[in-house]
């Protein structure tokens, strides 16, 4: 096990240069308190999770202390928010730390968000505040354990310092790691800005470090563009599988990897609303639960409109053709499993609709009733107002699925018991925002075994209570 004054840091990004990054010294939070830790995270990195109680990770992760071996830096990039092209993003409260190294030989970014103002900064303070800080750290370990890639989340400090948001509240840093924080959004910084070398180094660097297998391809850029394409449908296919909201699909927060990446005013579906907008500011419903897949496409456009200078335009386009025939097999495929319906049959899509469609005539809680049908429980009927045609849609489930002895536990490995629901982190929030941060810490834990029933944790798998239904989440953060 390795201790946080023998991490092996082997910054590639930082040697990139100031063309890609500028260095910057974080703003410590005063008085830093550890509010929540992952163990899965720290594994990534072969830190022995008792390792959070020594002061001195809250000292690293507060800002207070930075190795030797770190180089604290703010990369730039731009992106498309809201359909809209921003020339002048970049990290404007976080900075990557530097790569650690670990016993696997894999590459973990370590970036800590909320460190102060930067370059990038605008007219924000640079800091993160303790809610969104929790709402991160929270998202990120729950989708991982859901079978979502999603960067990871270390830990979470929150300090002293007042930060003004829609109120006055507290000034936190989540440690987010990722094998690499380059975003759509980078590439498309070097391209506007005709900066033809660097977006060259750009892609060098990405095709070394992040899609080594492509480098032997005939056409390299090219292949690493499908491989991109391909791990950003699988994505949002899960996203959509699993009622995932990303709410700020803006090209700056795509990452390069297909993983989760950004969470701002996310949500998970209570009640099965196709066009649900989890976020407060998205007033034309751009980014709306169901628009997700054919968001997802236009920002893999963005990223191919800045490839352009090495790959042919019909072979992008061609590329871009397969989004939404590679998304239905993906999506498909999850709810077959999610279902109990083995092999493929023509009515599949058909008979998925249908369901969908009285989820969404009855309100019907996404994650409940799945679970309910996955257990053969005949509760699923009682998540329906017109129980007749549910019956009728009920008949044709059960002969569509797997008559096969393992059908069941197959079935129950896939539909989770517990999700992060919205009113579940916020009840988390409230809690931690007065200190006490065991709330952050058992929902965590919780959601570490999400298809798993755990004795006395029966609360947690409940719909929400009227206050925590639609839950308006602000972009703020
Ligand atoms: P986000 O909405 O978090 O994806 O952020 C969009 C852009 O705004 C990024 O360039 C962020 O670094 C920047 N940003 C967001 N919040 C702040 C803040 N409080 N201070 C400085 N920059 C920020
Ligand atoms: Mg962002
Ligand atoms: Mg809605």
């Amino acid at each position: 096990m390795t201790t946080l004054a023998d991490l092996h840091f082997d910054n590639r990004f930082a040697r990139l240069g100031d063309t890609f990054s500028t260095k910057v010294v974080p703003d410590p939070l005063n008085n830093p308190r550890l509010v929540v830790s992952s163990e899965d995270a720290m594994g990534l990195i072969d830190m022995d999770p008792a390792q959070a109680d020594d002061p001195q990770f809250t000292e690293v992760f507060s800002g207070r202390q930075i190795w030797s071996a770190a180089e604290p830096r703010a990369m730039v990039y731009s992106g498309h928010q809201f359909g809209a092209y921003n020339p002048q993003l970049g990290d404007g409260r976080g900075l990557l730390l530097g790569e650690v190294v670990n016993q696997r030989g894999e590459h973990w970014d370590m970036h800590l968000k909320g460190a102060g103002s930067t370059p990038y900064s605008r007219m924000g303070d640079g800091r993160a505040v303790l809610r969104s800080s929790v709402r991160e750290f929270l998202a990120s370990e729950a989708l991982y354990a859901l079978g979502i890639p999603s960067s990871r989340a270390l830990c979470v400090t929150v300090g002293d310092d007042p930060v003004y948001r829609e109120h006055q509240e507290r000034g936190a840093m989540l440690l987010r790691m990722a094998p690499s924080h380059i975003r759509f959004g980078h590439f498309e910084f070097f391209y506007y800005t005709r900066q033809h070398d660097a977006l060259r180094q750009l892609v060098d660097f990405t095709l070394q470090t992040c899609y080594p297998a492509s480098q032997q391809a005939a056409e390299p850029v090219l292949d690493m563009y499908r491989q991109i394409v391909r791990r950003t449908v699988d994505m949002i296919a899960r996203w959509q599988a699993y009622g995932f909201c990303h709410g700020v699909m803006n090209t700056d927060n795509m990452s390069i990897l297909g993983i989760t990446f950004d969470f701002g005013p996310y949500a998970f579906l209570d009640d099965y609303d196709a066009g649900h907008i989890c976020n407060h500011s998205d007033h034309e419903g751009r980014y709306a639960f169901n628009r997700q897949p054919a968001i997802g496409q236009w920002n893999l456009a963005c990223l191919a409109q800045a490839l352009t200078p090495y790959v042919e335009v019909e072979q992008l386009k061609a590329e871009l053709a397969t989004v939404m025939p590679l998304y239905q097999t993906e999506y498909m495929r999850l709810m077959r499993a999610r279902l109990g319906w083995a092999g493929e049959q023509p009515g599949d899509e058909e008979l998925l609709q249908r369901l969908l469609q009285q989820m969404q005539d009855s309100a019907s809680d996404y994650h409940i009733t799945l679970r309910l049908l996955a257990e053969d429980d005949a509760g699923a009927r009682d998540q329906f107002i017109d129980r007749l045609t549910f019956d009728i849609w009920f008949q044709q489930h059960q002969a569509r699925q797997s008559a096969d002895p393992s059908a069941l536990a197959d079935r129950l490995s896939c539909n989770p018991v517990y999700v992060l629901r919205n009113y579940l982190a916020q009840q988390a929030i409230a809690a931690a925002e007065e200190n006490d941060f065991s709330e952050v810490r058992r929902l965590h834990q919780i959601l570490r075994q999400p298809f798993t029933r755990q004795a006395g944790q029966e609360r947690y798998t409940a719909s929400p209570p009227d206050w925590g239904r639609r839950l308006e989440i602000s972009c703020s953060s």
